[in-house]
């Protein structure tokens, strides 16, 4: 939790202009070293937190500069202050109490947020989708269902921050209700809406600027060649129109980018960063290298360890030269202290379309189902304690987590990808998969093979 003295700064910052926001950044700037990398709490490894601080810092720099450029409108950023800076980032007094409350019953701090999947249709059939969604997918969770586990987690855990996936999340329709309608009615939340963009056309962008409390992400592959020939001809030219749409209404936004063998190296090319960070405006961006779940496994598309390094090297230049948004999923993984599965304290759980509650989007395998689980007259809380979330949590412990000064490789976070092997002998067992292409994963010895040397490259 950052200090009161640092919280009155960020709000200072972002509400005010010229000479005395300049005079305002260089304090908050040397109290934020200060308070992460020379008091150190934890202490971690000098070198983590430079990484927390540069991460943060390059955050706010992108912000400024958007809202410098006109392109978040003043109606959004007083929302976002209240909700995202006041109540996800900060923290208030109703946090604190039911963080306090959740240690007195459970012994250990809750998770931070979720990410929900309220759907698993889309409007794109697009090719290695980790979700495997299509237009004919009919899956979907109730509002009500949805409504309940956002109010479990604001009131339980006192979280203020949420993300939806999918499938396309601007597809989502129940009891008459969009997505658009959850975020209304969860005002002191912030959503980061992970989508296609292909839905987002003036009236939506409109409507996101008024409610001020969601950032969508916007997938793209690359350029419009990588993009269309993943997503299909056409998208990309729809993605941009919707950069538009939300660039007029003044509504901060990102873009969200696998990462491949294939495309690993138009990564690492400064160009890319400056068209969508300087022409396209973006706030953020995150990069995911490609995991082997979902349509159409392929272990050979996962960037190599080189390419891997390179982008690291790439993602150093963003944070601490450019001061752009940029996270490297797993590269990044520094600045979470390793992975942040398993409803880790500060961490998160992931909830998809039928209810399925897994420890991460990119682990497809559950024990506990959330409608069960409220049809049985429990809570969310429950299900943070199957023994798959807990050995998932010991494994984290023994890795790094729980021992400040010498943590294991957090360049290599990942559970899943980064350790399959002590993953489904140690972690997984009994478990569910979350659809066919899961089960034939867990049951293959040559996929089983492939992420095991992968691991020990
Ligand atoms: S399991 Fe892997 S992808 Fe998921 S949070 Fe942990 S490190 Fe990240």
């Amino acid at each position: 939790m950052v200090s009161e003295v640092l919280s009155g700064l960020l709000v200072k910052i972002l509400e005010s202009k010229g000479k005395t926001r300049d005079f305002v950044l260089r304090e908050f700037d040397k109290k934020l070293f200060r308070a992460i990398v020379e008091n150190n709490p934890k202490r971690r490894p000098r070198r983590v937190q430079e990484y927390k601080y540069f991460m943060l810092m390059s955050m706010l720099w992108s912000v400024l500069r958007n809202i410098d450029r006109g392109i978040i409108s003043h109606e959004y950023l007083k929302r976002a202050v209240q909700t995202l800076v006041n109540g996800a980032l900060l923290g208030n007094k109703e946090q604190e109490d039911a963080n306090r409350k959740f240690k007195e019953q459970y012994g250990t701090a809750p998770p931070a947020f979720v990410v929900i999947s309220p759907t698993m249709a889309c409007n794109l059939h697009c090719k290695g989708c980790y979700a495997a969604s299509h237009s004919g997918a009919r899956f979907n969770l109730s509002y009500s269902i949805v409504k309940r586990i956002l109010q479990e987690i604001h009131d339980f855990w006192g979280a203020r921050f949420a993300v939806i996936s999918g499938g396309e999340p601007m597809m989502y329709k129940s009891d008459g209700k969009t997505i658009l309608d959850i975020f209304n009615e969860f005002s002191d939340m912030f959503f980061l809406m992970y989508t296609n963009g292909t839905l987002i056309d003036e009236e939506k962008a409109r409507r996101m600027a008024a409610l001020g409390n969601i950032t969508p992400a916007i997938s793209v592959e690359g350029y419009e060649k990588e993009t269309d020939e993943r997503r299909g001809k056409g998208v990309y030219k729809k993605v941009l129109q919707a950069f538009e749409n939300l660039r007029k209404y003044g509504v901060p936004f990102g873009v969200s980018i696998t990462a491949t063998r294939h495309n690993a190296e138009l990564l690492i090319e400064p160009e890319f960063y400056d068209f969508y960070f300087d022409e396209q405006g973006i706030s953020y961006m995150w990069i995911f290298q490609y995991m082997p779940i979902g349509r159409g496994i392929d272990t050979q598309l996962m960037p190599t360890p080189e390419q891997r390094l390179k982008m690291l090297e790439r993602w150093e230049v963003c944070l601490k030269e450019e001061r752009r948004f940029v996270a490297d999923f797993w590269n990044s993984g520094i600045v979470s202290d390793g992975c942040i599965a398993y409803g880790r304290p500060g961490g998160y759980l992931y909830i998809d379309w039928n209810g399925n509650i897994m420890p991460c989007v990119f682990v497809p395998y559950y024990v506990d189902n959330i409608k069960e689980i409220f049809a049985a007259g429990k809570t969310i809380n429950d299900a943070l304690f199957s023994e798959f979330f807990k050995k998932g949590r010991e494994w984290q412990l023994r890795y790094g987590y729980e021992y400040g000064a010498q943590p294991g490789n957090w360049f290599m976070p990942c559970s899943i990808r980064d350790h399959y092997d002590n993953f489904k002998r140690h972690i997984a067992s009994m478990v569910k998969p979350e659809d066919e292409n899961a089960k034939v994963a867990l049951e293959d010895p040559s996929y089983h093979k492939a992420m095991v040397e992968y691991d020990e490259k």
